[in-house]
Parts: structure tokens; C-alpha cells; sequence
């Protein structure tokens, strides 16, 4: 079967040490990666500043505008450093420490510190406490202001700042935190395109990180994470307040109970469609690649189901911050996804409710283009709003070309499904913008002589007035 020419299904990938130097980025780059995500778990202001101008500089030099995605952790608890990783026993009874200077010898009972006070109040006695991605699981025998003391149910090696996970607990850290603050304003110094926020519970907290990016004038777009069972009550809500959403399984698949999560994978999505969001899948799609060259089918199949649903993007994690073979990973998610995009996806964006003019322009172009069909959607966007309406409407056959004169959009709409956006100073005329674009579709090896193309752009009309216009062009 031959190559498609062009994948819809974009590629996130994490940087971490296997990645981050300008070889290996160069490489995951060119394999497919369209955006960049910087996890601020372990990250320091001065390796955001390094990596982020680095980013740029790899991009410029492969030819290719990436965005750059900043991952914030929100209200997380992690435990604090040890001196070296020791194994949890079962049966064993272990306390968390919440006061920095508490006797972490009583009763000669093992410990860890905890960065969170309130944990001590949040919890009861009967809750569960699940330690490194729930791999290690207590429960609460008792508790005093100064510490929880806990059974170990599943025994685990524990290592230094390991998150935690309280299942059904509502936490009452804050939603923006000091922490986050420090880390966006350098994102925004070093021009992030979107901020992913962890631990959204409610449309509030993205507001919170809405009005901050407003008043130090950041563009960056908001990535709501879904990652416990407030957000999936709030769902709606959320998706309404953010500019897209990303499935955190890994998160989602321990706060809920793990056979949920393919059902609530499809309602996130199917959420984010009906309103024209986009959205990501993440975490353990490639999990054995960490370590193995070859992915499993079990995993070939989950990347396929993901771009069946139509998902905007997929995201690698720990398979490009510290595995073996991060650039087969991003070939890996390339291949799959061109081969499932040939067959008919699930159609969930049926559901969107067209309740603009605009967004019926929009369908009326994408059915023109589908039926042709066309070699392409040429949308022009300075916001990337008109290009993020194509997208949600899901085109079956045409790529959607965004042509837009703002770099700051042509990098954000780097995300988005079947969108190839391509940076163009617009003329003073709609039809002299028209036809550059023709001509750098062509000379940039996207068409050919004879090639239809479906317009959406404004044209002059009488009284000097913009409107609305579809066009069917032939390129000549
Ligand atoms: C997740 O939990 O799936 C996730 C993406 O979040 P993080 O990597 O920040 O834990």
C-alpha cells in the first residue's frame, strides 16, 4: 500500500533526556512531531528558557514550525526525596509526613515527606492512598496533623518525588499554584503556544489561567487535562472554558476504576467535537517502546482506535523523555496513523451544532470538498479560528490549508486535525492573496497544474464590505 502524502493525526512528543539535545530533536522532528510538550514535573526555569529557544532554532533549521505545548501540574501531591529508592512492604505500616520537622523515626515506622499539608485533612481513615502511578497502594489506618499512617496494600519500590493519587478525593489545593505561575510567566518570556494544565476539576480553574495569560498578554491557547472523576462531572463545562482537552489516561485510568476508561476516552472526545475542540489522546500508547524497538499489537491497535475516534492528536511521554527509541515511537504513531486515516473514521463530528452562519459556510465548504473532491481547503486565518472551525467539521478526504500572516497562529494550528498551516503576508487585495497562495501551494509541492482547490475567504464586496465567500479554484 502506498504512503498517504499527508497524515491528519498530529503527533505530540515529550522532551526529556533522551530528546532534548539538537541531534535527537532534529530527528523527531523530522519523523513527524508537530508539537513539542516541556512536562514542568521535574523541569527548571533555566532548561524551559534552553530548551524552548532550542526548539525554535531545530525548527527553523528542518523547515517546519512546531508548537511548543508547556505542562503544568496543577494541584499534584508528590512525595518528597529519599536517599535511595526502598521497597514498601505488604503489610507494612508506613507514614506520610506532612510537618517538615516531625520525628520521622516514631514508633520506628518508615517514612516520606509529603508536599501537601491539607493531605492529613483531605483524606479519611478507610481512603486510599496510590503512590508512582499507582503502582504501590495503602490505605489510611489513622491520622493526626502531623502525619498519615498507612497499610501498605500493594507493595512497590518507592523513589524520590513520586506523585501521589487520592481516588474520589477532593483536594483543596489550588488549581493555579505559586508553582504554576513562575513556570507560565517564563513560558510566556519564551513564547509558549499553549499552556496544558493538570488536574482541571472545574471551567473556574481554566478561567483562572485565562484572565493570568490575558493580563501579561500571552496568546498561549488552553489545554484542559482531564485527569480524575471531578473533571469528567464537569466535562462540559470545561471543554466550553478551554481552547482544547487532553485525555490523561495515565491519570484518569488510576482516579477512575481502569475499565471506564475506554468509555470515558470516547465521551471526552465526543465532547470536544460537538464543541468544535480539539483533542489529545495521552499516555502508555507506546509504553514497551520505552524499552523494546517494536510495539505490541495491544498498542498499534489502541493508536488506531484513537485515530479512528478522530482525535486531533497523539502524545508520547515517557517513550521520547527517557526511552530507547524515541524516533521509531514518532514513526511508529506516523505509520499507524496514515494507514488507519485511509478507512472511514467514527463520524462523531456529525454531532457539532452548527450555530453560526460561519460554521455553516464552513460545512457547505467541507461537502463541496469531500464530494469533488478536492485536493484541498485553502481557509485564510489571522486568529486560526476559521481553521480551527474546518477542522472540527472532521473533512474526509481534503487536507485544510491554513494560510495565515501571524506566526503565533501558524504554530498553534500545528495541532489541530488535517490542518497544514503556512505562514503569508496577506495583500491588500483578497484575490492577489488568492493567487500567492496558489502559486506557494505550488511551488511548495502541495499541487499541480490542474488540481481543484476549495476557497474560503472574504471578498470585497460592494460598499467596500468583507463577506463570506466559498470558491472553487483550478490551479493553472
Ligand atoms: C497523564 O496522567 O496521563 C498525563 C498526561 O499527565 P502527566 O504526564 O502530567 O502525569
Amino acid at each position: 500500500m502506498n504512503r498517504p502524502l499527508f497524515r491528519r493525526t498530529k503527533i505530540i512528543a515529550t522532551l526529556g533526556p533522551a530528546t532534548e539535545n539538537e541531534a535527537a530533536l532534529e530527528r523527531i522532528i523530522q519523523a513527524g512531531t508537530d508539537v513539542v510538550r516541556l512536562n514542568m514535573a521535574h523541569a527548571k526555569h533555566e532548561w524551559v528558557r534552553t530548551v524552548i529557544r532550542r526548539i525554535r532554532a531545530v525548527s527553523a533549521k528542518v523547515g517546519k514550525e512546531v508548537a511548543i505545548m508547556m505542562d503544568i501540574k496543577g494541584p499534584e501531591i508528590r512525595t518528597g526525596d529519599v536517599a535511595a529508592p526502598f521497597e514498601l512492604k505488604a503489610g507494612e505500616v508506613f507514614d506520610f509526613i506532612v510537618a517538615p520537622h516531625a520525628d520521622r523515626t516514631e514508633n520506628e515506622v518508615r517514612s516520606v515527606s509529603v508536599n501537601y499539608t491539607d493531605i492529613v485533612k483531605d483524606v479519611a481513615i478507610g481512603d486510599t492512598v496510590l503512590v508512582d502511578s499507582g503502582l504501590i497502594r495503602l490505605e489510611v489506618l489513622e491520622k493526626n496533623e502531623r502525619r498519615l499512617r498507612c497499610r501498605v496494600l500493594v507493595p512497590g519500590k518507592l523513589g524520590s518525588r513520586r506523585h501521589i493519587n487520592l481516588p474520589g478525593v477532593r483536594v483543596n489545593l489550588p488549581s493555579f499554584t505559586e508553582k504554576d505561575r513562575s513556570y507560565t510567566l517564563v513560558g510566556i518570556e519564551e513564547g509558549i503556544d499553549y499552556v496544558a494544565l493538570s488536574f482541571v476539576r472545574e471551567g473556574r480553574d481554566i478561567e483562572l489561567l485565562a484572565d493570568f495569560l490575558r493580563d501579561h498578554r500571552s496568546r498561549a491557547r488552553i489545554i484542559a487535562k482531564i485527569e480524575d472523576q471531578q473533571a469528567i462531572t464537569n466535562l462540559d463545562e470545561i471543554v466550553r472554558a478551554s481552547h482544547g482537552l487532553m485525555v490523561a489516561r495515565g491519570d484518569l485510568g488510576i482516579e477512575c476504576p481502569y475499565e471506564d476508561l475506554p468509555i470515558l476516552q470516547r465521551r471526552a472526545v465526543q465532547t470536544c467535537l460537538a464543541h468544535g475542540r480539539p483533542v489529545i489522546i495521552a499516555t502508555h500508547m507506546l509504553e514497551t517502546m520505552i524499552e523494546n524497538p517494536i510495539p505490541t499489537r495491544a498498542e498499534i491497535t489502541d493508536i488506531a482506535n484513537a485515530v479512528f475516534e478522530e482525535a486531533d492528536c497523539i502524545m508520547l511521554s515517557g517513550e521520547t523523555t527517557v526511552g530507547k527509541y524515541p524516533v521509531e515511537c514518532v514513526q511508529v504513531f506516523d505509520k499507524v496513523a496514515r494507514r488507519t486515516e485511509s478507512a472511514p473514521g467514527a463520524g462523531f463530528a456529525s454531532a457539532l451544532a452548527l450555530n453560526s452562519d460561519k460554521l455553516k459556510v464552513l460545512r457547505s465548504a467541507v461537502v463541496m470538498a469531500d464530494q469533488l473532491p478536492a485536493k484541498g481547503i485553502v481557509v485564510f486565518t489571522r486568529q486560526g479560528f476559521m481553521a480551527q472551525g474546518l477542522a472540527a467539521l472532521r473533512p474526509r478526504f481534503s487536507p485544510i490549508f491554513a494560510i495565515t500572516n501571524n506566526i503565533e497562529t501558524q504554530r498553534q494550528l500545528a495541532l489541530l486535525r488535517s490542518v497544514d498551516a503556512m505562514f503569508l503576508p496577506f495583500a491588500s487585495h483578497p484575490e492577489e492573496t488568492v493567487l500567492n497562495t496558489l502559486r506557494l501551494l505550488r511551488e511548495s509541492g502541495r499541487a499541480n497544474v490542474g488540481d481543484k482547490f476549495v476557497i474560503v475567504s472574504d471578498i470585497l464586496a460592494s460598499n467596500n464590505q468583507l463577506v463570506d465567500s466559498i470558491q472553487l479554484r483550478t490551479v493553472n
